[in-house]
């Protein structure tokens, strides 16, 4: 008897030891297994065997049935993923479920099934049928044996019966035999299509491909960094040539809503090879098809959204991420991993290439190439000349504003709408107001004891300094000027689709954020909506601006520049930057001259100016510096608790005991950073109030063993009953 560990997928931090019969000599590390688990039998995976039990032999339940006799995991992902258990302090179970299809979790075999096949023996062949007719069942089941093999499956179709075969099988007329599964290579048919007509690469594009193509056996971080329209996606198509003619898998890594069926056509088109698609459209046999193939090597290329950075391949030889800046790669909910850090972590284990591609790269990104761990390369011509949107900038002060809209943009709306033009409305989040401003003269509330800006918070009506927890209650009049026109900045989508159905009646809306597309197939709906052409408004948060061509739109408004540049979420200026890139690349594509507009009450802010006057680089080294003097991430590292209650009390009562934990920690040293309880930014969710409570330190290693040690202690708080709470490691919207 062996005692194994195996991982369960519930929400418990450790395994569960059990009894393997020795001749179960098959069970791997990394394999499933059936085992009684309370009053049901659950499917596990084996994380240990040869394991000392603390616990008696007698205490420990058997095995119920052992389903692989090969790991489902390659030995470069079965590293990740555990790794990511202690990293992301995530249960094992809850991670390696997540990263396997619906089915293998079910417990649907992992190799695709042999076909088995009866087949008369030649001692049957030459039997006389006659000799049977005492048992016609038998006689039946020759008879159809002697026409021909039959599979299993096929039995009783056939109207035969298993145990006259079995009877059959015993006399030693006839046999089964598994035959074996047809693989496809797609090795000895692959070429890169020449009928599709190929493109000269320019100047840049070349010194990138020949850049990768140099180290393209090997580990390496390329950074690629090119405005949109600057050919990235011809340069991943041209270093893919080389991969995939030596017989290498690639994994192309895209955002959320960036997975258009133009990217898919441009590889199908390029390449004689199977590509495999994995979006959410696809159902759990699909799902499981693709996971199969390529995990044979019957796949070349996969194109994904997150999760499928946890396909295992046969032979990985690239990875691309798309996008990298993207928000969509980090998982917001359960285990909050996030793939653009895994997807390095995967091209090291795997000792391949990864290539980042954007226009604009995040901040961490830069980050890692001042360090020299990535490799910068640039595009930075537009191909063609295609024209850059004319950008204009509208001063909020003292203007008469309706619904946050100012009377400028207003007109130009019309005009726009007028021409049978399409008109795009960015807010940079999704419905908070994080500062509050005075309309008059645009004086911003400030913490009195250091100088960061307060946080509007509505629901509790208390302005909040995220930076040292000092609140006081909101101020009635505008301490520059005495004006009472308080105004919280930034307005949600919803508020802002009323407001407009108000003002436009006549005007098709469309909104797209998070939340009217969770549903499976809104969006599809929506693209459409905007795609047959036609006047309509389209109001849209950061998702909204990368991969989709939207030729009728030729006015885009950011309506909430000042609520990302005076944000205590320190992330928010980069977004807005980033998002500001992205729509001035796309306004008036297609021959119609665009036009971008900025609402601000700071025309006149350096970050604007930079970003507006010098583009998206400089002002990202501009916040790399300013994050690296206030002591923020890359620079520093975070680890954010989140606790959520239905009264709004004891969420913050169970932070403070979490806080009280940690001060008094003897692993608690100088360094560390304690910024809470605070109400979290989007307070309310749900019907659940939300708060938070923020651990930041130089070091990561010192933050790790901290939380490490916590943990544990955590949840014999009084209060940890009473709240839903939860970690996330390098928060991104903290
Ligand atoms: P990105 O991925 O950076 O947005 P793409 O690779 O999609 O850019 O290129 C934008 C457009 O320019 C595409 O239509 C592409 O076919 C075309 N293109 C890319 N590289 C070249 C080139 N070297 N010569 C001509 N056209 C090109
Ligand atoms: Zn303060
Ligand atoms: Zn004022």
């Amino acid at each position: 008897m062996l005692v194994i560990n195996v991982a369960l997928p519930v929400p418990l931090a450790r395994t569960f030891d059990y009894l393997l019969s020795d001749n179960a000599n098959q069970a791997v590390v990394g394999g499933r297994v059936r085992v009684p688990f309370g009053h049901r039998q659950v499917i596990g995976i084996i994380t240990a065997i040869h394991v000392r039990s603390k616990l008696a032999p007698d205490q420990l339940k058997l095995v119920t049935e052992v389903l692989d006799s090969q790991s489902l995991f390659s030995d470069s992902l079965w590293r990740i993923l555990i790794w990511s258990i202690s990293y992301y302090h995530y249960p094992a179970g809850k991670v390696l479920f997540h990263s396997l299809p619906v089915l293998i979790r079910r417990g649907k075999p992992a190799e695709i099934a042999p076909m088995w096949q009866w087949f008369a023996t030649h001692k049957g062949s030459r039997t006389l049928l006659n000799s049977l007719k005492r048992a016609p069942k038998q006689q039946k089941a020759l008879t159809a044996l002697l026409s021909g093999p039959f599979y299993r499956h096929q039995v009783s179709d056939l109207q035969l019966d298993d145990a006259a075969l079995q009877a059959l099988r015993i006399k030693g007329l006839c046999n089964l035999r598994a035959l074996p599964v047809v693989k496809d290579d797609w090795r000895t048919i692959f070429r890169v299509n020449s009928e599709h007509q190929r493109l000269r690469l320019n100047a840049e594009q070349t010194t990138a491909v020949g850049a990768i193509r140099s180290k393209d056996e090997q580990y390496g971080v390329w950074l690629l960094a090119g405005v949109t329209g600057a050919g990235k996606t011809e340069v991943y198509l041209t270093v893919l040539e080389n991969i995939l003619s030596k017989g290498k898998q690639a994994l192309v890594l895209v955002p959320e809503i960036g997975l258009t069926p133009q990217t898919i056509a441009r590889f199908r088109e390029r390449f004689h090879a199977p590509v495999e698609v994995l979006h959410s459209g696809l159902n759990h046999q699909e799902r499981l098809t693709v996971w199969r193939k390529v995990r044979l090597g019957e796949s070349a290329i996969v194109i994904g959204t997150r999760s499928a950075l946890f396909t295992p391949f046969a032979r990985l030889g690239l990875i691309v991420i798309d996008e990298e800046h993207d928000c969509s790669y980090k998982q917001h909910d359960g285990w909050r991993y996030n793939a653009r850090d895994l997807a390095v972590f995967r091209a090291r284990e795997e000792n391949v290439p990864i290539i980042l591609g954007t226009a604009t790269p995040a901040l961490e990104t830069l980050y890692n190439v001042q360090q020299n761990k990535y490799h910068q390369l640039t595009l930075g011509k537009r191909i063609g000349n295609a024209q850059l949107a004319s950008q204009q900038l509208v001063d909020l002060k003292g203007q008469q504003l309706t619904n946050g809209l100012s009377t400028a943009l207003v007109q130009k709306m019309r005009r726009h709408l007028e021409a049978g033009n399409q008109v795009m409305l960015f807010l940079n989040r999704r419905g908070f107001a994080p500062a509050l401003l005075c309309h008059e003269c645009g004086w911003i509330a400030e913490c009195q004891r250091c100088d960061h800006y307060y946080t509007f918070h509505q629901q509790q009506h208390q302005l909040r300094c995220h930076h040292c927890y000092s609140q006081r209650p909101v101020s009635s009049q505008c301490s520059q000027c005495g004006s009472t026109q308080l105004v919280p900045v930034g307005l949600g989508t919803e508020q802002l689709e009323e407001a407009l159905a108000r003002q436009f009646p006549t005007v098709p809306v469309t909104r797209i954020d998070r939340d009217t597309t969770a549903r499976k197939g809104a969006l599809e709906c929506f693209l459409a909506q905007v795609k047959s052409g036609g006047e309509r408004i389209l109001i849209g948060t950061q998702m909204l601006a990368k991969g989709h061509h939207f030729p009728d739109v030729t006015l885009v408004s950011l309506l909430d520049v000042d609520g990302a540049l005076f944000s205590s979420d320190f992330r928010a200026a980069e977004r807005f930057a980033q998002l500001y890139t992205q729509v001035s690349g796309r306004a008036g594509r297609a021959g119609k001259q665009g036009e971008v507009l900025l609402q601000t009450y700071y025309p006149e802010h350096p970050l604007l100016q930079t970003l507006l006057s010098y583009g998206y680089m400089d002002f990202a080294l501009q916040m790399l510096e300013e994050r690296r003097q206030a002591g923020l991430p890359p620079f520093t590292n975070h680890i954010l608790f989140r606790a959520e209650d239905h009264d709004n009390n004891q969420a913050e009562l169970f932070l403070d005991q979490l806080r009280q934990l940690l001060d008094d920690h003897p692993g608690h040293d100088k360094a560390l950073l304690l910024m809470g309880p605070i109400p979290a930014l989007a307070p309310k969710r749900c019907g659940r109030f939300r708060w938070q409570l923020l651990l930041s330190h130089p070091s990561r290693l010192q933050l790790q063993r901290l939380v490490t040690t916590i943990l544990p202690l955590v949840g014999t708080l009084s209060q940890a009953r009473k709240v839903k709470w939860s970690l996330d490691v390098d928060p991104i919207d903290s």
